[in-house]
């Protein structure tokens, strides 16, 4: 119910990021941090949660050739094999054997995580687009297929009307075909076996990181089925994972340099019955910092209206925007906390307005500012906003 409302309320045009500079990505005990904007105390970055943090010390970096993303994390576990290979482990150990190749071959490579990190889609396409690699490749291994097949099912997803992903997409496939040849497997595949774009109704790309990041040339590769048994008992194997990574590797360097067209391309399909994983549901950040400022940006006329609500309530925007979220809690306290799901895209805040709006949170306050964030699958600048927004139609009915 309150959800429906705060949707209603918040729905609009949706206003598309504006061009910016990229501001690269703040590399922290391990932790990418994408940069939001500049701060005079320290950058603000996103958190693998994707909350808003001033992020103080680390190592900054502007640009690199290749952002490799090993999917799932956390909870999040992906597909899990019979023998008990969990896809979210297997991804990052290919990944760090790719890094280790494109390496060697003389390129600059960033991981997404090199842990075992909870993290949303957003946050993996907010460091793609902070980095600008000539390359982001997702790495992930399949989950379903029953249908016998004499080769791998290795699938390899392009952003849908981008020549270069499209290339880039059956190069790798070529290249993880040919580097499973050599294996003697039951293999198992579906008809989508190949390169091709997997989309929504709409036309859009089905995968967030293809979608949400599409100045970066991004492609997500399956290279087989983690489901199957025999499958997963070969990617057990430490040397078959290497030969997985050095695949990627080289894969990515012939799309870099040659003019290679790739090949098993398939048409695009449409299918929005997506797992649902990524969404970053749940997920909860260490500390990464302590109490800190949350700046929300509104267009004019959005803080024209802030002003007038204020005024009428007597009270300041800044205690609008709190007041609100924690109203947005006592609502959800009070329905017994159900599970909300994500809010829908079109419905979530713009907070890249021009008239910034700062309020400073208590490292208590934080809390019920988050819980907020995470009921409604929203970063804490969004959350804020909507407070301000619910304030706002609160203000509107009281007059
Ligand atoms: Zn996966």
């Amino acid at each position: 119910m309150v959800v429906l409302l705060l949707a209603a309320m918040a729905s609009g045009p949706v206003a598309a990021e504006p061009p910016h500079a990229p501001l690269g990505v703040v590399l922290k005990d391990g932790v990418v941090f994408p940069v939001i904007r500049d701060h005079p105390v320290a950058p603000v970055v996103t958190t693998p949660c994707t909350t808003e943090i001033v992020l103080e010390g680390g190592t900054r970096i502007l640009h690199v050739d290749v952002v490799l993303d090993p999917g799932h994390g956390g909870p999040e576990t992906g597909s899990v094999g019979s023998n008990g290979l969990v896809e979210r482990d297997l991804n990052l150990s290919v990944a760090l054997l790719a890094e280790r190749e494109l390496v060697d071959l003389g390129y600059s490579v960033l991981l997404t995580r090199r842990t075992d990190l909870h993290m949303s889609i957003r946050q993996r396409a907010a460091i793609a687009r902070a980095v600008t690699p000539r390359v982001f490749l997702s790495i992930h291994h399949n989950g379903g297929a029953v249908r016998p097949s004499d080769d791998a099912g290795t699938e390899a997803f392009h952003q849908a009307g981008n020549a270069d992903s499209r290339r880039l997409a059956g190069i790798l496939y070529e290249e993880l075909q040919a580097a499973f040849a050599g294996y003697w497997v039951p293999w198992v595949d579906t008809v989508h076996q190949g390169a091709s774009s997997r989309l929504r109704a709409s036309g859009a790309d089905a995968y967030g990181v293809l979608r949400l990041a599409p100045e970066v040339t991004s492609v997500i590769t399956e290279a087989l089925y983690l489901s199957n048994p025999p499958e997963a008992e070969l990617m057990a194997d430490p040397t078959v994972q290497a030969v997985e990574g050095r695949a990627l590797a080289t894969g990515i360097d012939r799309f870099l340099t040659t003019d290679d067209p790739g090949s098993g391309f398939r048409p695009a399909f449409v299918d929005e019955a997506m797992t649902g994983t990524g969404t970053g549901w749940g997920c909860v950040d260490p500390d990464y910092s302590g109490p800190s400022d949350v700046s929300a940006g509104y267009t004019a006329d959005e803080h024209s209206a802030i002003l007038a609500a204020a005024t009428r309530l007597g009270r300041s925007p800044d205690w609008l925007q709190r007041f609100g979220v924690h109203a947005m809690d006592f609502f959800h306290d009070l329905s017994g906390r159900p599970d909300l799901g994500p809010l829908p895209e079109s419905s979530v805040p713009d907070v890249t307005g021009p008239v910034v709006l700062m309020s400073s949170w208590t490292t208590e306050e934080r809390a019920v500012l988050r819980r907020v964030a995470a009921a409604y699958g929203i970063t804490d600048a969004e959350a804020q906003k909507l407070g301000a927004i619910l304030m706002v139609f609160l203000a509107k009915l009281m007059g």
